[in-house]
């Protein structure tokens, strides 16, 4: 190719190039709350909905009440600090959202709509039951998150009307009334853990499947939250006030007022302004672990194969995604025998106790939390698996403390087969042996030297 065309082929790439940003930026990122690396995180995007391009930070606003409603919630409140909250402000032409009920249409980025399905406070965007195309709704967001943050764990779409309304799902829908913050934790239930509604009013039409926090099953022996029933609890619970604060079985969810089960009598997934009750804070638990994994990081990285030095103790340590009241389990054990340690997330390794060739240092961390009696799948559990190996290079640390008339050099008693040896150069091919310092093992050594005039570098050699 020319130089001429490859010149024109270029500025074609970079024509480009600007293009698809410019399409990008059609949505700007907005950082909320950083508490975290986004991989080792959880991030919940809110993205704008009927906000003019005069309205962003009314939307920053609304986002931050919205995101502090969601985290604030318990148990999320106890994962807080494992949570990124990021915005994606986009402009709609006018502001709010259509209200066929009252023959209001807006014109808004995502097409939100009250009254889906003929509910008013069901607040979706498309794909609906006015407008069946995922293009004009869930498509935008989705090619929103793909473009700005695909590592989003929640999104949720925050729409600027101040009348009471939302949805779950896969994309959680919220409008920006006052209690907003307590509609998207409810809705978050539904979109983070899968949670059903707790309600007795009917929705026709809507698929009887069990959720994690409703049941048909009255048989105590088979139900799915029987850890949580007490044996002096009846099954079914009768909704009277002795029962109110216990776990049972209670009548009416799932939109049925007969023949599907609760396990409390009030939840956040029956009724706002009440917390979740202990079944779904279980769930939710269980999906923050799942998401997050157990292990938040680990000193060294676990993937490298870890040298070891003969001389020096290696720290190996890990810190998990406990929340302050869980409580961190771990069990060490070096090529399968069970380590000792005083720190329990940390163990120290010398490569003199090491084997020939790959160790396999193991920590198998478990977490027991409070809001956690059934975890079938393990998730509160993580194996982390080093290999270590003796360091053949290593040598043993030399201090030196310079005194009045010359050093003094200290160096553990267990480098035998080392010797001392002086320089005037760092890499020189002159380093000459103290005479009378061969280093035997076992106690601690300790040298006066005078210091000659252009001796500056000691180090310990192998015999
Ligand atoms: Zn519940």
């Amino acid at each position: 190719m020319n130089p001429r065309r490859l010149q024109i082929v270029l500025y074609f790439h970079l024509l480009l190039v600007g293009l698809f940003r410019a399409g990008a930026s059609e949505g700007q990122l907005l950082v909320l709350v950083t508490n975290g690396p986004i991989s080792t995180s959880l991030n919940l995007v809110m993205l704008a909905e009927g906000y003019t391009r005069l309205d962003q930070e009314l939307f920053e606003t609304h986002a931050r009440r919205a995101a502090n409603g969601i985290l604030g919630a318990p148990p999320f409140s106890s994962y807080q600090r494992y949570f990124n909250v990021f915005g994606i402000f986009v402009e709609s032409r006018e502001a709010g959202a259509d209200k066929p009920q009252l023959g209001i249409q807006r014109d808004t980025y995502f097409n939100s709509t009250y009254r889906s399905f003929g509910i008013d406070r069901l607040l979706t965007i498309p794909p609906n039951d006015v407008n069946r195309s995922p293009e004009d709704g869930e498509g935008k967001v989705n090619r929103l998150l793909m473009q700005l943050i695909p590592e989003y764990d929640v999104a949720a779409v925050l729409v600027n009307d101040s009348d009471y309304g939302g949805s779950g799902g896969p994309i959680l829908v919220i409008s920006a009334n006052s209690a907003a913050a307590e509609l998207a934790a409810h809705e978050m239930g539904h979109s983070f853990a899968r949670l059903g509604d707790e309600y007795s009013d009917p929705f026709p039409g809507y698929p009887d499947i069990e959720e994690p926090n409703t049941t048909r099953e009255i048989r105590r022996e088979l139900l799915k939250w029987r850890k949580w029933v007490l044996a002096s609890t009846p099954i079914p619970t009768s909704d009277s006030l002795p029962f109110r604060n216990l776990l049972g079985l209670f009548e009416g969810a799932h939109y049925h007022a007969q023949g599907w089960y609760r396990p409390r009598y009030e939840c956040k997934m029956r009724r706002l302004n009440r917390p979740f009750c202990e079944v779904c804070a279980e769930s939710l638990t269980l999906n923050v672990f799942t998401r997050l994994g157990v292990v938040r990081s680990t000193a060294p990285l676990r993937s490298a194969a870890v040298p070891v030095s003969a001389f020096l103790p290696q720290r190996f340590s890990l810190e998990t995604f406990a929340a302050p009241d869980d409580a961190v389990h771990v069990e060490w054990t070096l090529n399968a025998s069970p380590l000792a340690t005083t720190d329990v997330t940390a163990v120290e390794l010398i490569g003199s106790s090491l084997g020939d060739g790959t160790n396999v240092l193991k920590a198998s961390v478990r977490i027991e939390s409070p809001r956690v009696r059934n975890d079938p799948a393990g998730a509160l559990g993580e194996l982390v698996v080093w290999h270590v190996f003796r360091d053949p290079h290593s040598r043993p640390p030399l201090q030196i403390r310079q005194t009045g008339d010359g050093v003094e050099l200290l160096w553990p008693g267990t480098a035998g087969g080392f010797r001392l040896e002086t320089s005037t150069e760092p890499q020189s091919s002159s380093w000459r042996q103290v005479p009378g310092t061969p280093l035997a093992a076992g106690g601690f050594w300790m040298l006066r030297l005078p210091l000659a005039d252009n001796v500056r570098f000691f180090r310990l050699n192998r015999e």
